[in-house]
């Protein structure tokens, strides 16, 4: 039997999209405002990348939406904050124990709406996600021991990009929730399928109505939420949207974090394993179609081997299966959307019309949004593949010579969210990764994340940390960071002569 089951869930057959279908039953959603759906008024379709067929009609969230959401936040935020952390913690106990239960829907719905491959999304996505709630349970526990004097902001509301639509509403959900902050969250338009099967569960957990809120809709209904009544705004996606909201929330007294993207680099190193480097930029690039902030995006290999490295690079990339995201064996799923792949294309064409050299695994055929692996060489640092955030299957490669170059290349970038170096010389690891500029610095790994590992960026990749303790004072304040009930200190008070 454990065979047989191992075969189901492990065998070569495309795994079935029935579960998710069964689900969605060609449904019309709402928004899940105060524990409950709204009905659907003004609505969008959300397709599956890989097919061009229509999912479900999602409804476009209005002003007057987010108003009503917010309010529902605001009626729950006094009762939720009282509770106890453990009280509070059982509630998230709940939701990771339901979220393990629907694993197999919550994967195959994600593939769906996405276009990542079955196997990231069962078997990193969705795990990621329960650990972050499971994770996020212990520190509700512990709230009042670990962060004396400090108290939630109120109502976050939390807007989040497609890429990785369920781990990301867990990295905002679960720390608001476990510091006692009620939520208004707004997803991707392009995939908020399973942060509407997440409502669900909230109303299967029991979980005090008004808690938990999601209003779908695109940059209008996100724009709508930043200018709402919300005390923190707590952004994942693009450094120019990051910029407006910046300049919107600016004086309102709203607390803001901000992930923004990033062009992370890849440094190896000639004395590194370069199999295992190679099999590193399969990690770093082609895992989720490149869709990834912190995906390294700029190799930097060291001058002495990086004939040798471009060879074995270019027959592993040869070797990657683009397709059916529903295929257990595929490794390069759906670009998210049409409108992303053509974004991709348009900047490739741009790199190679400024002299960048282009080589690429097959294009599949038939209809979906599919974007071979690429990889493009000869091309200096000042080529638009090098400078701007390309979000999709391409890398760049350079080489260097000295360490001092590598890490001058490396820093050759607005961005700072994450970095990736491999040496079989941790001295010299170690002294690189002190000298990169990123949020997160990888050695001999790259894209590894966890709950109880702070992940974020410096200069325009953002401010602000998810996961672990810092994770956590992203959602907590005192009397004295928000500036209210400040006291004047007993000496300036009273002046010479009056006391
Ligand atoms: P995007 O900025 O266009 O959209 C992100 C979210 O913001 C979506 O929900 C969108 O509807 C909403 N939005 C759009 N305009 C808005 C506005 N004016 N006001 C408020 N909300 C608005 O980004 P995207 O294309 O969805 O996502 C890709 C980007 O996200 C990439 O740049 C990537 O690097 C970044 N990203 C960063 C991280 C991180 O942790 N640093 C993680 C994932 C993605």
């Amino acid at each position: 039997v454990t065979e047989a089951l191992a075969m189901m869930d492990y065998g070569p057959a495309p795994e079935s999209a029935a579960i998710a279908m069964d689900w969605l039953k060609g449904r019309a959603f709402g928004h899940f405002i105060n524990g409950a759906f709204t009905k659907p008024g003004e609505s969008f379709a959300v397709t599956n990348p890989a097919t061009g067929a229509e999912l479900a009609q999602v409804a476009q969230g209005s002003e007057a939406d987010v108003a009503e959401a917010v309010k529902a936040a605001r009626s729950a935020a006094k009762g939720w904050a009282k509770l106890s952390g453990g009280q509070r913690a059982r509630h998230l106990y709940a939701l990771a124990r339901l979220m393990q239960k629907r694993e197999r829907l919550f994967a195959v719905l994600e593939t769906l709406d996405n276009g990542k491959p079955i196997r990231e999304s069962r078997d990193i996505d969705v795990p990621l996600a329960v650990r972050h709630f499971y994770h996020h349970a212990g520190w509700a526990e512990l709230l009042a021991d670990e962060f004396p004097g400090m108290r939630p902001h109120g109502v976050c509301g939390q807007i989040i990009p497609w890429n990785f639509p369920l781990l990301m509403l867990a990295w905002k959900v679960a720390p608001a929730l476990a510091a006692g902050n009620t939520v208004v969250l707004k997803p991707a338009e392009f995939t908020p399928l399973t942060a509407l099967l997440f409502a669900e569960l909230c109303v299967e957990a029991g979980l005090p109505k008004g808690v938990v809120n999601i209003v779908t809709g695109d940059g209008r209904t996100g724009a709508a939420l930043v200018a709402s009544d919300v005390d923190k705004i707590a952004f994942t996606g693009s450094t120019e949207v990051g910029r407006l909201i910046r300049q919107q929330t600016a004086g309102t007294g709203k607390a803001l974090t901000l992930e923004l993207g990033g062009k992370s680099p890849f440094i190896v190193f000639a004395e590194a394993d370069l199999d295992a480097a190679v099999e590193g930029v399969v990690d770093a690039i082609w895992f989720n179609q490149g869709e990834v902030c912190c995906a390294g995006s700029r190799i930097l290999v060291q001058e002495q081997v990086a004939e040798t490295f471009t060879a074995r690079l270019k027959a592993r990339m040869a070797k990657l299966r683009v397709g059916d995201p529903l295929d257990k064996s595929t490794d390069v799923g759906a670009v998210v959307h049409t409108t992303q792949l053509e974004r991709i294309r348009g900047l490739v064409d741009q790199a190679v019309q400024q002299g960048a050299i282009l080589h690429q695994a097959p294009v599949p055929n038939g209809p979906g949004s599919f974007c071979p692996p690429m990889l493009l060489t000869d091309l200096g640092a000042a080529n638009i593949a090098n400078t701007e955030e390309i979000f999709g299957p391409v890398v760049t490669l350079m080489t260097f010579r000295t360490p001092g170059e590598a890490v001058e290349l490396a820093n050759n970038t607005r961005y700072g969210l994450a970095a990736s170096i491999w040496s079989e010389n941790l001295t010299t690891a170690l002294d690189i990764a002190a000298q990169v500029k990123a949020g997160v610095v990888w050695i001999n790994g790259t894209n590894m994340f966890d709950a109880n590992a702070p992940f974020g960026g410096m200069r325009e990749s953002g401010f602000g940390r998810e996961g672990a303790r810092e994770g956590m004072l992203a959602y907590l304040t005192s009397d004295e960071a928000s500036g209210k009930e400040r006291k004047a200190p007993a000496a300036v008070s009273a002046l010479p002569g009056e006391a």
